[in-house]
């Protein structure tokens, strides 16, 4: 559910009219709901009630400080993947015992700068990584907390660019070898080995390959245990999937995730963390566009955005689908084209969608794409240069610019001459 509904005929972000905000910022931007926001915060936080837990909202789906903070507000920790979103979290003013470091490389700058800050925990992505935390947590006389992210092997049944849990993939270690590698972690002096972290990949609409890797880090637990670690954490990373179409069958809910959840390691008197970023931010987001060209073809007619692969790179990245649909509402009798849906960039990849039925539509019209505010922004870049769009969060009847527009001038004026020209 999200907050993106026709009043009057009129597209609006709870109670802001679109058009309103187009009159103020222009074409293309991205639009959040903080309604929707909290509303996914609070599903999982209820979801996981009866345990002592933290939803760790994973910043990389969408980390403008706006967003972090209105997540902050609610209690919500963060997981962090590179030093950049450490430093966004701390500046957002997340307590640092409530961000949780992940990320397959982890340089030994960001390890410094982490373990300086302080964090809650550090998920060990290998040995060789984690020999080198402790040599740096040992030459700040630091105790780092660690869990070890283990590769249970299992198919979670999504795009393959968005899979992790699998033992071709490049995350964690092999659950076969964790129990050496905890026994090598046992005895690092830096570290305090607290946990395990687990996360088997991205928009998962299923949840079986979820409850078969929460059932390899049960029965890991109780091996750790024996073997004297004392586990006492359990990170279950993220990854829950959202609808993306209204032909995606109903998906597993947050709730029933925590119930799944409760059945696989709820018995273990463990801490328990998630890592939800889409299902937080995913349909919180709108990107809005206005047509430039209706262009017929030979054989298709094309609908020419403002908005190109380069904001919005999902669809040619993962052939992701998004549902676009009119800012004006169309009538019952209004007469459906079916078009193409491209952007101006140069490249045939910068398609949004093909054979999309829409409303007949004009230059100059705004269209909407759901379920862009998760992976939309984060991703985009200035291809062709096109500057950054803007990002606007909207809360009930008010609506702010949350990163403004760059002028073409900020944009070419990062560039630096060297001195022979
Ligand atoms: C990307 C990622 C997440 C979030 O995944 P979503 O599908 O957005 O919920 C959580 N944890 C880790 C380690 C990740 O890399």
């Amino acid at each position: 559910m999200d907050h993106f509904i026709y009043h009057d005929g009129i597209l609006h972000a709870e109670k802001v009219p679109i058009p309103g905000i187009v009159a103020q910022v222009g074409t293309p931007f991205y639009v959040y709901s903080t309604a929707t926001l909290e509303r996914h915060f609070y599903l999982f936080d209820d979801a996981l009630k009866e345990f002592d837990h933290l939803v760790c909202y994973a910043m990389k789906a969408a980390s403008n400080q706006a967003i972090i903070k209105t997540l902050a507000a609610l209690g919500a920790g963060m997981d962090v993947v590179s030093g950049g979103e450490y430093q966004r979290a701390i500046s957002a003013g997340v307590p640092t015992d409530r961000i949780i470091f992940s990320g397959v490389g982890k340089t030994r700058a960001e390890m410094e700068m982490i373990v300086r800050g302080g964090v809650r925990q550090v998920n060990i992505e290998s040995e060789a990584e984690m020999l080198i935390l402790d040599e740096i947590a040992q030459a700040n006389s630091e105790k780092v907390p660690v869990a070890i992210r283990v590769n249970p092997d299992v198919d979670a049944k999504t795009h393959s660019k968005i899979a992790t849990g699998k033992s071709e993939n490049k995350f964690g270690i092999p659950i076969s070898k964790a129990r050496d590698v905890y026994a090598m972690a046992g005895k690092l002096k830096g570290l305090d080995v607290i946990g395990i972290d687990v996360h088997i990949g991205s928009q998962v609409t299923d949840l079986e390959p979820f409850a078969l890797a929460y059932k390899k880090v049960a029965e890991l637990t109780k091996i750790l245990r024996a073997d004297g670690h004392d586990i006492r954490r359990l990170d279950l990373g993220g990854g829950l999937g959202i609808p993306y179409s209204r032909s995606n069958g109903p998906l597993p809910l947050p709730k029933d995730y925590g119930e799944m959840i409760g059945r696989e390691v709820g018995h273990l008197g463990c801490e328990l963390e998630i890592e939800p970023g889409r299902l937080i931010a995913g349909n919180a987001g709108l990107l809005v566009s206005s047509v430039i060209y209706i262009k017929q073809g030979e054989e298709r007619k094309f609908l020419i955005l403002d908005a190109a692969m380069n904001d919005l790179v999902r669809p040619a990245m993962y052939d992701a689908h998004h549902e676009i649909i009119p800012v004006k509402e169309p009538n019952d009798c209004a007469d459906s084209v079916i078009f193409d849906v491209v952007g101006p960039v140069c490249e045939t990849g910068d398609t949004f969608a093909r054979e999309c039925t829409l409303t007949s539509l004009k230059d100059g019209d705004l269209v909407a794409f759901r379920s862009a505010g998760a992976y939309g922004a984060v991703m985009a870049s200035e291809y062709n240069s096109r500057p950054l769009i803007p990002e606007v969060l909207v809360k009930d009847d008010q609506f702010a610019i949350i990163r403004p527009r760059p002028t073409l001038e900020e944009l070419i004026n990062r560039d630096k001459l060297p001195p022979w020209l």
